[in-house]
């Protein structure tokens, strides 16, 4: 048994009742309904994704079966400054401009999905409702609009505050107006976690960025799925951690979270420069069919290509366009030989044809840097991956592995098979570290009276399977998880819907 906390494996029965955690020791003297024999492998807390976009996919397929299958119990979504709530400036079908993440979380609890559900404020949505898509700064009535927003979400149970400051119109906010808008994470002590401006070039500067909004809203810092892209970045690693390093020593509580993967996934657009999506979709569209422009975008978007190593490691994930979906999975240099076309050509054309939307896995990371990543102190391990199944509405392109993947591969590829850290120190950072960070103090550990979630793993056979060529592969060697109290997953997943929102108080 693994308490979360980092303390290595001791031999105890844990005892679950009415949703919690009864009683922890040895041979303690009572019976259960249910009773697993779980000697000789791992009993573990529910491990606590602290990145996670199962928000896509849930209200499609609840029972989140990637996500139970890999042993999560509780999914932080709301990331990349992208929450369900509050909806963007004259939305399609938009009934609800005042939609609270209070509202969400109600949805939530009646959705019933599998694993439980915490949410970040995101300031990207948040702007998107006050201010719009366009590239401006906000107006002091504007800001003081979005700060009682992101105050209210508070209120509501956000467990952060959340930037995808290279997504639009999350990237149109200065450093100013994210620190005032933010402010009301500090007392609450809980995360400004932040997509960072850039992750290659820009990556140091982005760094000293994100510790200067988070100091100056007075709350902690959480650098988003870090990464240095483009070889001739990797070696900056070094200098991140000491940034790290500085800001904890001026007073700063700061972490990173990380998966992994050599590779990430976005939107291909982001290899598109930030100008040319100014105003939205439609103006970006419309730039793209601009000869007048065509040069300007077009050196923009190869210079970034090039800096993760050209198009032969761009990985088309997903599009919507039927004509196009051939291409999904593929390398966007094959699609390019398969239409006869250059790889600019190729990449704009699959964004005109799907409406500025389509995914892209870009590999530009290397193994070295994730190995270091994981094993470092300030880690906490995240998916940044959606709720994927096999079957069904929640199978759809050809998506980034980490989503079925990434917290068996933690414990068998890198703690098992590379030895790149201590079983005990990965199984606290899928658990009570990321659950402390973001307010949940009654989960990530397995203690009397804290939260029945719970995940039951052979640390000799876990493994992932899901790979970049062939995704749609569940994870193996979790042989049981609960939550709250509730058997969810007994060498099968049983339809259990017994997760919730979790509102942050
Ligand atoms: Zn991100």
């Amino acid at each position: 048994m693994f308490d979360g906390l980092g303390g290595a494996g001791i031999e105890a029965d844990v005892a679950l009742h009415g949703g919690r955690v009864h009683a922890v020791g040895r041979a303690l003297k009572v019976t259960g309904a249910l009773e697993i024999d779980a000697r000789g492998i791992a009993v573990a807390p529910g491990f606590v994704d602290i990145h996670s976009h199962a928000d896509g996919s849930m209200f499609a397929d609840p029972l989140m079966e990637s996500v139970i299958r890999q042993g999560v119990t509780t999914a932080i979504v709301g990331q990349d400054g992208g929450s369900n709530a509050p909806r963007a400036k004259g939305a399609e079908g938009d009934d609800s401009d005042q939609a609270t993440l209070g509202a969400w979380f109600d949805r939530v609890d009646q959705l019933r999905p599998s694993a439980n559900v915490a949410s970040m404020i995101g300031l990207g949505s948040v702007r998107g409702a006050v201010v719009g898509a366009d590239d401006r700064p906000a107006t002091a009535g504007e800001i003081i609009q979005m700060r009682a927003i992101v105050a209210q979400a508070f209120v509501d149970g956000a467990c952060g505050a959340s930037t995808g400051l290279e997504y639009t119109p999350g990237a149109f906010a200065s450093r100013d107006e994210l620190i005032a808008i933010t402010t009301p994470a500090g007392p609450r002590r809980l995360p400004y976690s932040t997509h960072m401006r850039n992750e290659d070039d820009q990556l140091l500067e982005s760094i000293d960025e994100a510790i200067a909004i988070a100091r100056g809203a007075g709350c902690p810092l959480e650098i988003a799925h870090l990464k240095a892209q483009g070889p001739r970045n990797w070696p900056k690693l070094a200098a991140v951690y000491e940034r790290l390093a500085a800001a904890q020593r001026s007073g700063m509580t700061v972490w990173f979270d990380v998966y992994p993967y050599v590779a990430y996934q976005t939107g291909l657009s982001n290899l598109f420069p930030l100008w040319s999506k100014d105003g939205g979709t439609t103006a970006f569209l419309g730039r793209l069919a601009d000869p007048a422009l065509r040069t300007r975008i077009q050196t923009d978007t190869l210079a970034k290509a090039e800096l993760i190593g050209g198009w032969g490691n761009v990985q088309i994930s997903s599009v919507s366009n039927a004509d196009d979906k051939r291409f999904e999975g593929l390398r966007l240099d094959a699609v390019a030989k398969a239409l006869g076309a250059d790889g600019f050509d190729t990449a704009l054309g699959l964004l005109v044809r799907n409406r500025g939307s389509v995914g892209m896995i870009g590999f530009a990371m290397s193994e070295e840097n994730v190995v270091s990543e994981l094993a470092h102190p300030l880690a906490a391990i995240c998916s940044d991956g959606g709720a994927v199944a096999i079957a069904g509405p929640a199978r759809r392109g050809s998506p980034h592995p980490r989503g079925l993947g990434t917290f068996p591969r933690v414990l068998g590829h890198y703690v098992r098979e590379r030895k790149a850290l201590p079983l005990a120190d990965a199984i606290a950072k899928m658990t009570s570290v990321p659950a402390s960070r973001v307010g949940l103090r009654d989960r990530g550990r397995l203690s009397v009276g804290s939260a029945g979630d719970v995940c039951v793993f052979d640390p000799a056979t876990i493994s992932d399977r899901a790979t970049f060529a062939d995704p749609f592969q569940y994870a193996v060697g979790v042989k049981a998880v609960f939550v709250n109290g509730v058997p969810t997953l007994l060498d099968r997943t049983q339809g259990a819907r017994a997760g919730r929102a979790l509102r942050v108080r």
